[in-house]
């Protein structure tokens, strides 16, 4: 559990001093790189202390509890999102685990964006389903939709923005209020633009969610998760779920994690500034049909979408691929993607190599062609998660397929 301690560092400093110098003191040898503490219990000085430390959830005990390396990316992760604290987790999914089984008991309802990644939506629907906790899936857009669906028993509005692949974005500041008047706590999925873009916390909302394994790892290395917010719950509610149940983050990853938090500004603000430009070079291709970016003016939700995201459009752009039919698309999409010598066909983001992909065959690939549509995945549709190869390579390596669309 990441009690932020910062004591050593003085009040007042900017997000990107935090994120390269928020940690635990170093050791006694005084390492200015964090330590990699490889180790599953701590040898504990006498019995006494031993039973306070049991006691008090405090210091270190045994590594399922907490570990330094993990800690220090907590501290960290908690500081950049301007958060009490944090705890982190074995993945992204893992996060969201320790979020229901922390906070939800049998009969309890969750209302949640149906535009969220699609694991997500299979962990509510189906998993917690067993355990007697309903949730109800509403328009990433449309509050009203959100509003109508909160019920008595409603204790968690679950959002994410912007959302793969189509780069819808909901107001987080409209989804606090709406949870706050409901009685009820709001927790974002901040795996897309990272605290080095948003902040949901100053928003209004509760809970912030990360899928480490994306920017914040940054390339593409290891699995990790996080939730941040107060330490009532951090510390109280989420770090006694996480002794007992033990979906803690391994050392090693989050030593990895904790090195490429220190490089995630630089890379966010760059990999948006060079997915702007592929979004732009999209926009006026002819084999293009539409673009989904939040950073262009033509995204219905551009202004909302600045205004939440430090004037910044993350990472990931999708794009339609202009077909008469869906067979057509699909072809299309898939000459497109094949034709590519440099970027990698694979399903990921957040990866320093951007990463090309077709949505309706993979990530979306289990939906029924109606479910599909229903989502907006067309056969044509394909995403890229923009890396740091120069601008340059990354759209001529599109061109190479778009100009045998149609042809
Ligand atoms: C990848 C991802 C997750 C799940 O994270 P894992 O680390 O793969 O478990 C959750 N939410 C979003 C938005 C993601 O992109």
């Amino acid at each position: 559990m990441g009690v932020r301690d910062d004591r050593s560092l003085p009040e007042g400093l900017r997000p990107e001093t935090l994120a390269v110098r928020t940690a635990l003191p170093p050791s006694q040898h005084g390492e200015n790189s964090e330590a990699l503490f490889l180790t599953s219990t701590f040898v504990q000085p006498d019995a006494a202390t031993s039973a306070r430390r049991f006691a008090n959830m405090e210091d270190f005990t045994y590594a399922r509890t907490s570990n330094p390396t993990v800690r220090s990316l907590e501290m960290r992760l908690a500081a950049m999102e301007g958060a009490e604290g944090a705890i982190a987790t074995a993945t992204g999914m893992s996060a969201i685990l320790l979020l229901i089984m922390g906070l939800l008991r049998a009969g309890d309802h969750v209302v949640c964006s149906r535009s969220v990644f699609g694991s997500t939506i299979g962990l509510f629907a189906k998993e917690f389903g067993k355990f007697g906790v309903e949730t109800s899936f509403v328009s990433q857009t449309d509050i009203a939709e959100w509003r109508a669906a909160i019920r008595p028993t409603t204790k968690l509005l679950f959002a994410e923005t912007p959302t793969n692949p189509l780069t819808e974005v909901c107001d987080i500041r409209a989804l606090a209020d709406l949870a706050h008047e409901a009685g009820a706590l709001l927790t974002v999925d901040n795996t897309f633009c990272t605290p080095a873009l948003q902040r949901p916390l100053a928003l209004g909302a509760d809970l912030v969610m990360h899928a480490a394994t994306k920017y914040l790892d940054g390339q593409g290395r290891v699995m990790a998760g996080a939730l941040c917010g107060a330490n009532r719950l951090i510390v109280d509610v989420f770090g006694a779920t996480m002794r007992a149940a033990g979906m803690t983050l391994a050392p090693f990853n989050a030593w990895v994690v904790l090195k490429g938090m220190e490089t995630l500004n630089l890379r966010m603000k760059a990999q948006s500034e060079s997915t702007l430009a592929v979004a732009r070079w999209l926009e006026q291709h002819p084999a293009v049909a539409r673009v989904y970016y939040p950073g262009l003016a033509s995204h219905p939700q551009h202004a909302l979408a600045m205004a939440q995201q430090s004037g910044l459009g993350g990472a990931v752009v999708s794009f339609d691929v202009r077909a008469d039919t869906p067979e057509a698309a699909r072809a299309a999409a898939f000459q497109v993607i094949d034709s590519t010598r440099v970027l990698s066909i694979a399903t990921n983001l957040g990866d320093t190599k951007t990463i090309i992909t077709h949505p309706a065959t993979t990530s979306h690939g289990r939906l029924t062609e109606v479910q599909r549509q229903a989502a907006g995945i067309g056969q044509g549709l394909v995403r890229l998660a923009v890396g740091l190869e120069h601008v340059d390579d990354i759209t001529d390596d599109l061109q190479r397929g778009l100009s045998l669309v149609g042809h």
